[in-house]
């Protein structure tokens, strides 16, 4: 049998439409939108991409966005100087320095002069620390999306048993501090792990967050495990799209248009093990978006 969708499309038009009832009744007792500043610095083409969803999903839900560019040659300094000034505009309630930067800049200085009540990514220490403290506040976006993804599923948590692939700060760890707030036992892997498909497939709840393309297969899973892909990658050719997506709708779709995108989990080879397993596209990606926005209403709630 086919695993059930962890369904992210609907969960993020669920969150969008609660935000957009909620910026209407906030918009009242500010005077303003909530407003969510993005710096851009250089030109990025797949960042560009992400800063224009961001703003037009912002817009549809009323929340005031604009985007501050910056040139692939500014200096730290300039950076922090926009980051400044965006913390002192009483007008601006969220700040989000789209990643990743231009080679050879480090973001650690710039995320962390980010006032933390603005930080709409959740990757100021001051924010890491509270989620490790289990007093979460601004929570990075991803696993905040998936904790909510689980939810709305009916996924129980508690006294599960979770593994999490992948240890970034963007979403491995913050996923495995969630995770644990949520009362499931969790383990983390990495790129030193040994054994790691034994480990993952004593899942429950199983993490993929290790950005390679289908590298999560039958191995990895459990029968009846749920099995969230957070990895984005574009299918490079038809023999890929082959052995990804074996002979089903998807593949037809590919050859139809040429392209696709696959996460860090293979389709055709986890889809009959799973018992449930969130797409790719449409099951973390919009979750990401989605909870943005709610960081940015949060903040702006929690500053009035
Ligand atoms: P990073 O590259 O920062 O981290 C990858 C993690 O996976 C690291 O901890 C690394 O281990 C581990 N890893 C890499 N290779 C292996 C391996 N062969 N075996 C075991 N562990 C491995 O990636 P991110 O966390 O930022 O992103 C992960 C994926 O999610 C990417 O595909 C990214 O594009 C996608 N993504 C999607 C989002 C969405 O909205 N859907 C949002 C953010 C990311 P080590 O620490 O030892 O190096």
């Amino acid at each position: 049998m086919s695993a059930r969708v962890l369904d992210g499309a609907q969960v993020a038009r669920e969150i969008r439409a609660e935000v957009t009832a909620e910026v209407k009744e906030l918009q009242q007792r500010l005077g303003r939108p909530p407003a969510l500043a993005v710096i851009q610095v250089g030109t990025d083409p797949a960042s560009a991409v992400y800063i224009r969803n961001k703003a037009r999903a912002a817009e549809k839900t009323g929340i005031r966005s604009s985007v501050l560019r910056l040139a692939d040659s500014s200096t730290a300094a300039q950076i922090l100087e926009v980051v400044q000034k965006l913390n002192q505009d009483d007008e601006t309630d969220g700040i989000l320095v789209q990643l990743p930067l231009p080679r050879g800049m480090e973001s650690e200085e710039i995320l962390e002069a980010i006032r933390p009540e603005k930080d709409v990514d959740g990757f100021h220490p001051h924010n890491v620390g509270r989620l490790a403290l289990g007093r979460a506040d601004l929570v990075p976006c991803t696993p905040a999306g998936i904790m909510e993804l689980l939810r709305r599923h009916d996924v129980v948590v508690e006294g599960r048993r979770a593994v999490v692939l992948g240890r970034s700060n963007i979403v491995g760890k913050p996923m495995a501090q969630l995770l644990l707030a949520a009362h499931a036992t969790v383990t983390v892997c990495h790129s030193r792990t040994q054994n790691l498909a034994a480990v993952a497939r004593e899942a429950d709840i199983l993490v993929a967050a290790v950005g390679r393309k289908g590298m999560v297969t039958e191995e990895f899973v459990r029968p009846g495990a749920v099995v969230v892909d957070v990895g984005i990658h574009p299918v490079q050719d038809e023999a890929e799209a082959r052995d990804l997506f074996g002979d089903s709708p998807r593949l037809e779709k590919y050859l139809e248009k040429g392209t696709a995108l696959v996460g860090d989990v293979h389709p055709r080879r986890v889809r009959d093990v799973a018992g449930w397993l969130s797409p790719v596209p449409g099951g973390v990606g919009p979750l990401t978006v989605a909870m943005l926005l709610r960081n940015t209403l949060q903040a702006a709630q929690q500053r009035i």
